[in-house]
Formats: structure tokens, sequence, C-alpha cells
């Protein structure tokens, strides 16, 4: 009997709603925006949604002109969203799941000190123990904390956490399993009545539909106390995507070079958008890392199956070499507005095919442009040559083909070809001895400049 035909979708069917979800306390740097990408590739992949969720409630000052940074950073990449919220917004919401996990028994108040709580942790270090709060606070009475709570002490919330396995499939590290006894109560709400990230995250995660959380693998234990907490909130948890953090070239981990390695510094480097996601989107994946000039083709090519455990490098130097093969592919529609941005409106299409395989940034472009546009002050090798090349110099117009024709006219006059002909001409014209191929530039400098500087005049 013949299969029925059936068109599978490349990628999983199921629209895949994402977030991410920054703590607007820095600059995005290579290590989150990676995290970005990869949600935002996993939305497209699936047809899916990309949301922007401000994790704002644990910030202190500053954190609007972070969130504003965070924000103007993603669009330049071209990480559009298309759901935006902020946690500062929602703590209402917060309110009520607290709420609700005390009434269930899983939310219980404590009174102990940092102080009292590092001698503890550092008397189960000592002997050996995993640091787990010893849950003291849940053998307190009633008379217990209203005595606390006179002398003045403010509780602090736990979330208690089930005995029993926690366990994940995750889309990057395969099966994940943990005990919840080996997870130490999470404070959820601080003694000055803030609520922390963790139940913020898990309400946002159910209200918001989320079906999948992309993060670094150093979220992976609160992974389990999120499922935990999802349930005890009668959601079902979404799917996790746990991928490994990214090192250094040397190997070493990213943050104290941080700073370097934001968003912003590599973008004043020159380092073009799609450099930055064909990096990222391939760092720590079986696909090689190659020049992808959209988005779109990043999300075609995008499976988390092809992402690995181990600990990709991210190496500034490879990421400047995908830089210039980028800026060699793209096209002028894509540049044309920029050019014009940095004064370069007189680049046309044809200028800008001479000039881009030069380009290691695209304001090396100003440059370049100027070689054409003049004064160059030639230097002058070999003036006899000069003077007869100026001689068979053609009239225009010029094109393409009227550098191999003049220079075949003066190899025939002074039998000179070769580099010691090309050189010779190449330091009159541009007064450099590298550049864009003279085949090109030749028409764009045009005759009259051409006759002065093989003249030894700048112009
Ligand atoms: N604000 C958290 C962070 O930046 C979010 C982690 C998460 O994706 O849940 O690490």
């Amino acid at each position: 009997m013949s299969q029925p035909m059936i068109a599978l979708p490349a990628t999983d069917p199921t629209p895949i709603v994402t977030r991410f979800a920054p703590s607007p306390t820095g600059l995005l740097h290579v290590g989150n925006v990676r995290t970005a990408l990869v949600c935002w590739l996993a939305a497209r992949a699936s047809g899916g949604r990309f949301l922007l969720r401000l994790d704002d409630t644990d910030t202190e000052r500053g954190s609007a002109e972070f969130a504003a940074a965070i924000e103007q950073d993603l669009l330049w990449l071209g990480l559009g969203w298309d759901g935006f919220s902020r946690q500062s917004d929602r703590t209402g919401r917060y309110q009520a799941a607290l709420d609700r996990l005390k009434q269930s028994g899983r939310l219980y108040p404590c009174y102990e000190t940092a102080e009292e709580l590092e001698l503890k942790r550092k008397s189960l270090l000592a002997r050996g123990l995993p640091p787990l709060y010893d849950r003291a606070a849940l053998a307190l009475t009633d008379a217990d904390r209203a005595r606390l709570e006179a002398e003045g002490h403010r509780p602090h919330w736990r979330f208690r956490m089930a005995d029993g396995p926690v366990e994940w499939q995750d889309k990057v590290r395969g099966r994940v399993h943990f005990e919840g006894r080996d997870i130490s109560d999470p404070v959820l709400v601080r003694e000055d009545g803030r609520a922390l990230y963790h139940i913020g995250s898990v309400v946002d995660d159910a209200e918001m539909g989320i079906t999948l959380v992309v993060r670094g693998e150093d979220h992976v234990a609160n992974t389990a106390m999120h499922i935990q907490l999802a349930e005890a909130l009668g959601a079902v948890p979404p799917s996790y995507a746990h991928t490994s953090l990214i090192a250094d070239a040397e190997g070493h981990g990213l943050s104290k070079r941080l700073g370097s390695l934001s968003l912003r510094s590599l973008r004043g480097e020159g380092i073009e958008p799609m450099a930055v996601a064909s990096l990222l989107a391939k760092l720590g994946t079986s696909d090689p890392i190659e020049p992808r000039l959209s988005l779109g083709q990043l999300a075609a090519e995008f499976d988390f199956a092809k992402f690995s455990r181990t600990t990709p490098r991210f190496d500034p130097a490879e990421l400047q070499r995908l830089n210039s093969r980028i800026l060699h592919e793209t096209p002028y529609a894509a540049v044309r507005d920029r050019l014009a941005a940095l004064g370069l409106g007189a680049v046309d299409e044809a200028a800008w095919a001479v000039l881009r395989p030069n380009l290691q940034r695209l304001d090396d472009a100003a440059g370049w442009w100027r070689v054409v546009t003049g004064p160059v002050g030639p230097v002058v090798a070999d003036a006899a040559l000069l003077e007869a090349a100026a001689a068979v110099l053609p009239p225009e117009p010029w094109g393409d083909a009227t550098w191999g024709e003049w220079t075949a006219a003066v190899r025939d006059r002074t039998g000179i070809k070769g580099k010691p002909l090309f050189l010779t001409l190449r330091l009159a014209l541009t007064g450099l001895d590298h550049g864009p191929e003279l085949r090109g530039l030749l028409p764009l400098i045009g005759r009259e400049r051409v006759a002065a500087r093989l003249a030894g005049r700048a112009a």
C-alpha cells in the first residue's frame, strides 16, 4: 500500500511561545544576547511568539536606563518582540500567587538573620554536608512568631520543596533529574516584603502561556524548583532548554570581560548585527559558523538537536573575520542609508561593489572613498613609467575594460609588466600599496584626477 502523502514541517509543528527575561542591571553582552537570539529563533522557526519581559522587581535605581538600552540593543540586532511586559507592573499577580501558597502551606515565614543563616551554612559545610536550610522555622509556634514579631523581627518567606524526583527532558541537556530534598527551600519574599525573581518568573511564564524557557545552564537548579513552584500553583510547567555558558577564547568564564563584550561595545567597534547573530546562533552547535545575511535564514537552520552541552568559546577575532565576510557579501540596498548617514551618499551601487571587498567595518568605506575623491598625494616610484602611462591614458568614458586596455598599452610601450607595473601605478593613483582593485577604482577616480596623480600632483 502506498504511503499517504503528508507534508511534514521541518521543525516542531507546535508554535513555541518564548520569552527573554533580562534583569535590567547592565548592558546586554554576548552571553545573554545568545539567549535572546536562541529564544527568538526558536519562536520564529516554529511560527510562534517571542516576548520581552524585564525582570525588574529586584533591581535598584539605574535600571530604567539599562531597560532602554536593552530594548535598543535587541532592536539593533533585529530581535523585535511580539509582546512586552515588566515585572514591576505585575506585583499584584505575584502577591495573589504568594497568598495561595501560604494558604496551601507551601510558603512559610522564617526569622533567621543573615548572620545566623551564614553560621548554619558554614557549620553544615564544615561537616561535609550540603548547605540546605534546616527548616527550623517550621517548628515555630504561633506564640514564637508573635514574640519574634513583637521584638521587631520581620519574616522572610520560603517555599517548601516537596520530596521526590523532579525531572524534565531538556532540549539541550537531555533528561535532567533532581531530588526535591536536595534543594534548599528558596526564599520567595524578602524581609522588606519584596517578592524575588522566582515567583515572578513562574507566575509570568504560566500566565503568559510560555511554552519554552530558554536560559543559561546556571539556572538548571532553579528550574527544578520552578517546576515544583508551577505545580504548587496548579500550572503546567513549560519545556526548558538550558544552553551551555559561553567561555572566552582561552576557556575562561566571560564574567570579567563582559564590559568589552557588550553589544554596545561590539557595535562601537563596527561589528555588524548579522555578524553577531551569525556567530551566536551557531556557537556551540554542530553547524559551521558562516556568514548569514538574514535572521530568517538562521531561523530556517535552527534546531535544538544541533546544540551541544560542551562549553563553547567566544573568540573576538572570529567575530571580526565574520564581520568582514558579511560586509563583503552585503548588497548595496542594505547599506545605502547607512552610507548616506556616514556622509557617503555619493557611493553608488557600482562604487559599493568596488569598495566592499576591502572593508573590515562599514566606516572603512570612508577612507577608501577618499582615495577615489582625493586629494591623494601620489607616491612616485618610477617617474618615467608614469609619464609613459599618462601618454597612453585612454579617453573617457571609462568602464570595466579600461584598466586592462590601458595597462596593456603601457606594457607595450615600456616593456614593464606584472608587479613592477601594477604597484607603480597603484602607488601613484592611490598613494598606497594596497586597496581595492584598480580595475574598479580607475573609472571611479576618473581621467582628470588620474592624469594629475600620474604627474605627481595631489588630486
Ligand atoms: N532575569 C533572569 C536572568 O537574567 C532570567 C532568567 C530566566 O530566563 O528565567 O538571569
